[in-house]
């Protein structure tokens, strides 16, 4: 199977579940937003990943947690062979939730807390160090114990920016690890590893949404060097890791699957040919590459009206759920599909018209001066490609809350089956979360 037939089947399959969930009342009146994730979608993505790296290394690929943090969807993830890369306590409980063993895991983040560390040094959880200060700690954490998991160093490789400054992290000046091109780094890197013979792995995430694929791989050659320096210097194989993060970019342009892991793999053996040779276990983070094709959004149109000669359609999915493309609608376009009532692909004469979601400030568009068929109230208006950091990373502007999130795959019969993943928070659970138990207690200060 071609990748493009096998992106033509993955969109039949949408088309199909997003008929189906209106048929079954899923979307509808009733829930004017939900998520959709394409298992089959899911489990293609991680097969390719898989298959992309080949060998000789060894490689450990984990999903990072922050693209979609559902229970269900890392449950999943770990059943197809997956480990997971978590960066905040919560994450790491949703992750320990899905049953990743510690040993499947990699523990990010700028921050980390004594606590944060204690536990994943505790529990031989791989950790990735940000910063020289981070080491300090670590080296009283241990006070002269050896470490029972692998801990690297993230190293900022300064490569330069992609085409969203927000979403690179291998900048002069990005707050991620240690910035090597920094007078004086390099030595102070190797220095470091000389005196703690428990860092064994060298970390750089540097990609992300709008980096070109050789830029990311000048980044990750970098940390290459980095290693081969590191051992030379201390005369055996010191760093046995590299961790060379996530950070594919997704076409959210058309269907395809493009890059592909294969791509980024090819360029990557260009650049650095011996990272694959076998010295090295590779460890991988990617996120938004595994999911984000298989993911949609179905919101309800309850209104259409008209504003200056602009046809307006407006939803229930706005900023809440599609928070990157309201505030920064140039950098994170999205694709949508127009649907008639019963969920069937809406055909006719096209007209220009912004899609609006529901939150009460103006910029809330998930879509802009977009061509679609006539749009009319109570038609489904799909956000496509919206499987990673969408549905998971919800911002609750105007109190709205959280959709449901539904699985769907096709059965043998050729029916759409649907799986919860997640319920949608109730109004109940909005006023909860909101302080709702401490109702009385600005009243009780001023009275007291
Ligand atoms: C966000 C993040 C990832 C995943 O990035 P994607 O662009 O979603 O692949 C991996 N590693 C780290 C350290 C991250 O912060």
């Amino acid at each position: 199977m071609t990748s493009d037939s096998a992106a033509r089947q993955r969109g039949d399959r949408r088309t199909a579940a997003l008929a189906r969930a209106v048929e079954d009342g899923l979307l509808g009146p009733h829930a004017p937003v939900i998520g959709l994730l394409d298992v089959d979608g899911v489990l293609a993505a991680v097969e390719a990943l898989h298959k992309a790296f080949g060998g000789p290394a060894p490689v450990r690929h984990t999903f990072a947690a922050k693209a979609c943090g559902l229970v269900p969807v890392l449950r999943l993830l770990a059943d197809a062979g997956m480990g997971c890369e978590v960066a905040s306590p919560g994450e790491l409980e949703q992750a320990l939730a899905a049953g990743f063993t510690y040993d499947r895991l990699v523990f990010d983040s700028p921050a980390k807390t004594v606590q944060e560390l204690e536990f994943a040094l505790a529990h031989g959880i791989a950790i990735n160090l940000d910063n020289f200060q981070e080491m300090a700690r670590v080296d009283r954490l241990l006070s002269g114990r050896e470490a029972s998991g692998p801990i690297g160093l993230r190293v900022n490789p300064q490569v330069g920016a992609g085409a969203i400054g927000a979403m690179s992290t291998a900048t002069a000046t990005s707050k991620f690890g240690v910035a090597l091109r920094d007078p004086g780094a390099v030595d102070a890197v190797i220095e470091a590893f000389e005196r703690r013979p428990w860092l064994n792995r060298l970390h750089a995430h540097v990609g992300s949404q709008g980096c070109p694929l050789p830029l990311i791989a000048e980044g990750i050659r970098a940390a290459y060097e980095l290693a081969e320096r590191i051992n030379t210097r201390l005369g055996r194989a010191r760093i046995t890791g590299i961790d060379i993060g996530g950070g594919l970019p997704v076409n959210f342009a058309d269907e395809d699957d493009r890059p592909t892991y294969a791509d980024y793999v090819a360029e990557l053996r260009e650049a650095a040919p011996g990272l694959f040779d076998g010295r090295y276990t590779l460890v991988t983070e990617f996120g938004r590459s595994l999911l984000a094709k298989s993911g949609t959004i179905g919101t309800v149109v309850e209104y259409t009206k008209s504003a200056g000669g602009r046809r307006i359609a407006v939803t229930h999915a706005g900023a809440q759920v599609a928070t990157r493309t309201v505030f920064m609608p140039g950098s994170w376009p999205l694709r949508v599909g127009v649907f008639d009532a019963s969920g069937r692909p809406k055909q006719g004469p096209a007209e220009i018209v912004d899609i609006a979601g529901p939150c009460c400030f103006a910029g809330d568009l998930t879509a802009s001066a977009r061509e679609l068929p006539a749009v009319e109230p109570g038609d489904v208006v799909a956000l496509y490609d919206t499987g990673a950091y969408y549905f998971s990373s919800h911002f609750s502007y105007n109190s709205l809350p959280r959709p449901a999130v539904y699985g769907y795959r096709t059965g043998a019969d050729g029916q759409v089956r649907f799986a919860p993943v997640r319920e949608a928070q109730s109004v109940r659970g909005v006023v909860e979360e909101s302080g709702l138990a401490q109702a009385d207690n600005l009243v009780a200060l001023r009275t007291e």
